[in-house]
């Protein structure tokens, strides 16, 4: 924090804000700005926290959920008041969803105007309340540095999630002195770091023993491994846990890449098999959801036994595993490491259950190239999604960020790009919420600068969002966006005939975009590089343009409208 000579006589609310955020750790963050907080970010930039300028609350609060899981630290979200903030609840619910860290700031009315119908005037802690784990309100500019660090506190304490601070329009335009300031955020820092002693593990003791019993006895043991343990960066652990004791792991779509997905011992292409007949799983970060399908039958086998990892009690209580271990991934994975080297035990390449994955794996792998090396045009899904997959691979390490949004789209790009490092997948998440991509890419951008970004969005999902090229290009980021051009969502008109009666029956399907829409040339609009394709040939020679140039780029691939399923492989739930 700036040493108190170096502040200025008096300081406003917006100031003090900023001071107390980049005080408190904070580097980036992302918001559209407005009455009455447009000097909050401009005063927190010139204190050191970069403030990302979005078109839309909702993409920058994409942003700042994504930023959490990709750094560990909150993702900061900046929004004017009423219908700014109603914006930001997007991001905030999202990031809360998917347990990831994010602190939603926004103005709000004059405190003396509330309740008279003051301009954008919204109970903002109401509004919040349901998504955050905690909603405080400023009342004058004193309270501001104690609430920033308790609230960004708040976000990553235990399960992490999203939290809101409402700072009123008057809060913000009160002034104290510069030593005023700086004695209010020193307290505030010292506060904090006497509360942020590391928790103590809950009596881990006895469960890791359990648990490493369970798997040495174990004739079909499966660790699965969640978005949870990326987050936790518990990567070398899980890696060490899988090599040491020759146990197939599944990881779930953004658990992809904690161990690599090149690895002998990974059962995604032996999915069903894995979940289906495995006796003894390690869950590891991931809930037992939907996206799991509830650790019950008929995906699961009714006797397999759970031991559940994770940092939140509720999570263990409302699923009642047979062994629930509540900690950090990386520090439970580490003391299950330690105790299974006590007795060591590894399932050999030819142990049966690792032979019978293995196998399923490679016979199914080898199904799939069958259809990915085949060049089908016009495009299907499969053949660029090949050819954006070996684009990727080529790049080495570090390897781009994938992002990933749409229903086919985002379903085939799943099976097919590969993931060989943590946290570099960011898809539609626990909630499957649609128009994330263009967010994503901007965080993904400013907390991985070694990393090209690489989204490979539906039109459907690119269009929730698309408006946010023009931030790529202001901000020239290395983000190269591949639109999967199929008309519109799930492609091409699939209406039945009886729903095509009645006085409308002659207006577009509700799935239906402008056939061929010039996505590209949005992107030539504000100066970046567009790109339209619909041969191989095109696609490799754009990809290998954008990827070299490292600029904003999209690339509209034209793909036969009928070559997706409706709802992707969602069908069951339409
Ligand atoms: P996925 O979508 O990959 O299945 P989920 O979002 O369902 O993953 O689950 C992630 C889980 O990880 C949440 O229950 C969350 O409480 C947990 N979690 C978050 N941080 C940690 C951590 N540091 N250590 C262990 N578990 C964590």
């Amino acid at each position: 924090m700036a040493p108190d000579s170096a502040l200025p006589a008096t300081v406003d609310g917006s100031a003090l804000a900023g001071l107390a955020l980049a005080a408190a750790g904070a580097r980036h963050m992302f918001g559209v700005v407005g009455i009455p907080v447009t000097s909050l970010a401009s005063r927190a930039a010139a204190a050191g926290v970069r403030f990302l300028a979005f078109r839309n609350e909702q993409s920058a609060g994409y942003a700042a959920a994504a930023y959490g899981f990709l750094t560990g630290s909150p993702g900061l979200l900046l929004t004017v008041s009423g219908p700014g903030c109603v914006h930001g609840l997007a991001g905030l619910s999202h990031a809360t969803a998917n347990a990831w860290p994010l602190l939603l700031i926004s103005g709000s009315c004059s405190q003396h105007d509330a309740g008279k119908g003051d301009f954008q005037e919204l109970d903002q802690i109401a509004a919040t309340k349901p998504f955050a784990k905690l909603a405080v309100k400023a009342t004058s500019i004193a309270d501001i540095p104690r609430l920033v660090f308790q609230a960004l506190a708040a976000t990553v304490a235990g399960r992490p999630g999203g939290c809101y601070l409402d700072i009123p329009s008057d809060v913000l335009h009160q002034t104290l002195t510069g030593s005023e300031a700086a004695s209010l955020i020193a307290a505030a820092a010292a506060a904090d770091s006497a509360d942020s002693s590391p928790p103590k593990d809950k009596a881990l003791g006895e469960g890791i023993v359990k648990a490493a019993e369970l798997l040495r006895r174990a004739e079909r043991p499966l660790v699965v491994v969640g978005k949870g343990a990326a987050y936790a960066r518990a990567e070398e652990v899980i890696q060490k846990l899988v090599d040491t004791t020759g146990i197939p792991f599944l990881p779930t779509p953004m658990g992809k890449g904690v161990v690599p997905d090149v690895h002998p011992l990974s059962a995604t292409a032996a999915r069903s098999l894995a979940i289906g007949q495995c006796d003894v799983a390690l869950v590891v970060g991931a809930r037992l959801n939907w996206l799991l399908h509830f650790g019950e039958p008929p995906k699961w086998s009714k006797d397999v036994t759970f031991i559940l990892v994770d940092v939140c009690e509720d999570e263990i209580e409302l699923r009642k595993p047979q062994v629930g271990l509540v900690g950090d991934a990386k520090r439970v994975i580490e003391l299950l490491n330690r105790e299974i080297k006590d007795q060591p035990f590894c399932l050999a390449r030819s142990h049966p259950w690792v032979d019978a994955i293995t196998k399923k794996t490679k016979d199914n792998v080898l199904k799939m190239e069958a259809q990915l090396v085949k060049d089908v045009v016009p495009f299907n899904f499969m053949t660029p999604m090949r050819i954006i997959r070996d684009a990727i691979l080529a790049e080495g390490s570090p390897a781009p960020v994938v992002v990933s949004e749409g229903a086919n789209t985002m379903d085939v790009g799943r099976a097919v790009l590969v993931q060989n490092e943590p946290r570099t997948r960011l898809d539609a998440g626990t909630w499957g919420t649609m128009g994330v991509g263009l967010g994503y890419c901007v965080a993904a951008a400013v907390a991985e600068p070694g990393r090209l970004v690489v989204a490979v969005e539906g039109d459907s999902g690119f269009g929730f969002s698309a408006m946010e090229v023009e931030t790529l290009v202001r901000y020239q980021l290395p983000v190269v966006v591949i639109v999967f051009n199929n008309n519109g969502v799930y492609g091409g008109d699939r209406r039945s005939p009886d729903e095509l009666t009645g006085p409308y029956k002659d207006d577009p399907a509700p799935t239906s975009f402008v056939p061929a829409a010039a996505y590209h040339k949005m992107m030539e609009a504000f100066g970046g590089k567009g790109y339209l394709v619909e041969t191989p040939e095109e696609l490799k020679s754009a990809l290998s343009e954008s990827f070299h140039a490292r600029k904003p780029a999209v690339i509209n691939v034209i793909i036969d409208p009928y070559a997706g399923a409706e709802s992707g492989r969602m069908q069951h739930k339409n």
